[in-house]
């Protein structure tokens, strides 16, 4: 439920709804908006009576939450949030353009290829310290010394870095190092490392899983919301389908569903859903025109040597014409 406080309410009026909430034994979370406070009513197992709370001061209205992602919910949450990955906003009309290899392989390679999509327009850099890979025999990433890296590029370019965490055990690391923490695919609904997300103090970058519905996904956004932590972006990267001309198959309706439902920024990653560089450049003005709040895209400067997903990588001539491509579209349907 969701108590609407006046806009002229009182620090006083709010603290004593706060403190009838929490009376009831329910969780009281005040959720500031551009006009008005909120108090989103968390914890409550069955229906909370809403005359307990309607005719207190300065309450306005009291809302019932259906949904079963309360505080990723646009219910509790009507306008758009903005997640900030260092310096760069994301969301509510902040288009957030992330580029960069699959994985970290040295320190040369991520440079060059740093200098080249900051060059293109990139606004932050990912790359993979630490891979989940298909097979144990392949390069599993450079671990700690890819995250010193990643470092190094921060310093050089001014980008901030996304980077994946894969465990509990290296999760204090890599938010030490890194300005987003990417959750993948494959631990989408990995709940330890969900409620760990929750408590960390850098944004959450968190992929939909390989076959999970969107209520599955905003349901796994909700641990790490209910643990404190909001500035999540969720990532669509295509989800398992029959079809073999693609890796995965990208499911441009998840942007206007989530939008929908969520006040969430969601961004594409075009790369992992096609799993070959010439469907790169069309699936990502797709997702732009379908109003994506950003783009993830993996770039490698050679592609044909890259120690893992090269054959989805673009080269960096190609990411700079995606970053005019897509800026067309964007600018088309925003004049
Ligand atoms: C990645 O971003 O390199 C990655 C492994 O992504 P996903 O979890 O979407 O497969
Ligand atoms: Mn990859």
């Amino acid at each position: 439920m969701l108590i609407v406080m006046e806009q002229n309410a009182t620090d006083e009026q709010i603290k004593n709804v706060v403190t009838h909430v929490e009376a009831r034994g329910y969780t009281a979370k005040p959720i500031p908006g551009g006009e008005r406070v909120s108090i989103g009513v968390l914890n409550n197992q069955g229906a909370v009576e809403r005359s307990a709370f309607a005719g207190l001061d300065g309450v306005k209205e009291v809302i019932p939450v259906t949904r079963p992602y309360k505080q990723v919910s646009r219910e509790f949450h009507p306008e758009d949030s903005v997640v900030r990955i260092g310096d760069v906003a994301v969301g509510n009309g902040h288009f957030a353009l992330i580029a960069g290899p699959c994985a970290v392989e040295s320190r040369e390679q991520a440079l060059t290829i740093a200098h080249q999509v900051k060059a293109a327009g990139a606004k932050i850099f990912r790359g993979g310290a630490y891979k989940p890979r298909t097979s144990p025999y392949t390069f599993q990433g450079m671990g700690l010394a890819g995250l010193k890296v990643l470092k190094e590029v921060r310093e050089v370019t001014g980008l901030p870095v996304v980077t994946e965490v894969m465990d509990g055990e290296t999760f204090d690391l890599v938010e030490a190092y890194a300005d987003a923490i990417q959750i993948g695919t494959r631990n989408m609904q990995n709940f330890s490392l969900l409620k760990r997300a929750g408590k960390a103090r850098k944004p959450v970058l968190l992929k939909r899983g390989l076959a999970a519905t969107i209520d599955e996904w905003l349901m796994a956004a909700e641990y790490v919301l209910e643990g404190g932590n909001n500035q999540v972006v969720l990532c669509e990267r295509g989800v398992r389908t029959f079809v073999n001309h693609s890796r995965n198959t990208l499911d441009i309706s998840a942007i206007p569903v989530v939008q929908k439902e969520s006040h969430l920024p969601i961004i594409i990653d075009p790369s992992h859903a096609a799993g070959v560089r010439d469907q790169v450049l069309p699936l990502s003005r797709a997702a732009v025109a379908a109003e994506a709040h950003g783009l993830m895209v993996e770039v490698h400067h050679q592609p044909d040597h890259a120690l893992s997903d090269g054959s989805q990588s673009l080269y960096p001539d190609q990411f700079a014409q995606l970053t005019t491509q897509v800026r067309a579209v964007y600018e088309s349907f925003r004049q």
